[in-house]
């Protein structure tokens, strides 16, 4: 038997999950993992608890009782900043809340392992860290300009033809590892270990859905699909 590691220092991470048994399965991975777990199973309930346990992050789901997961995000949201990582049942409803701009930090499809999701868990909170911290330094911004694109890489802020263009963490950090290598093709499975920390190919079309929110915010013209290869950033002449 392994003991409850979870300590006042452990990070807390708040399920919402109408499935019991994938509630029960993903806080369980999760407290094993040494985070801090709590689990609410419908809307309003949802967003008591994110207001009482004070979650570090939130996995939630979309399709919820009482109201879904987009109010859920919409209500969380204003009070407090709060990474979320949504559960979605299918790839085109992820680009439709993608589209929607709801304000989660990432997007997992299921069916998802448990691996993938503590996986996606550990990036956001480490984007979120690092985003904190870049916003406390207001030092010179380091810009880099590609074309019609100009990158503030100390805060993390992308400009179109000067007009400011809002990504998520995942976006941003897609964008970046795209453009560092201008005009080259990028495999998806690189693209996903790099973007998403995973060692393995499993999780392509997580690329694919954020490849195609990039291009609705940032235009059509700037990411090339190679087929069945990847992508590559081009710098419009
Ligand atoms: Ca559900």
């Amino acid at each position: 038997m392994t003991e409850n590691t979870s300590s006042a220092n452990s990070q807390r991470v708040l399920v919402v999950e109408d499935e019991p048994t994938i509630a029960q399965a993903v806080a369980d991975r999760l407290a094993a993992e040494g985070f801090a777990v709590e689990i609410a199973c419908d809307g309003p309930s949802a967003v008591e608890r994110a207001r009482t346990y004070v979650p570090d992050l939130i996995v939630l789901d979309v399709m919820l009782p009482g109201f879904d997961g987009l109010e859920v995000c919409r209500r969380v949201q204003a009070e407090r900043g709060v990474p979320v990582l949504m559960l979605t049942a299918r790839d085109d409803e992820t680009d439709l809340l993608v589209g929607l701009g709801v304000g989660a930090d990432d997007y997992i499809t299921k069916p998802f392992s448990m691996r993938e999701l503590v996986a996606r868990v550990r990036t956001v909170l480490r984007r979120f860290e690092r985003a904190e911290t870049s916003a406390d330094t207001p030092a010179a911004p380091e810009l880099l300009r590609l074309g019609p694109l100009e990158i503030d890489q100390k805060a993390r802020r992308v400009r179109r033809d000067g007009h400011e263009v809002h990504l998520t963490p995942t976006e941003y950090d897609l964008l970046g590892c795209l453009v560092r290598h201008p005009g080259t093709v990028l495999t998806r499975a690189l693209l996903l270990e790099q973007v998403w920390d995973w060692a393995d190919a499993s999780g392509t079309r997580a690329v694919d859905s954020h490849v195609k929110a990039l291009r609705r915010k940032l235009g059509a013209d700037l990411i090339r699909t190679v087929h069945g290869v990847g992508y590559s950033f081009e710098v419009p002449e």
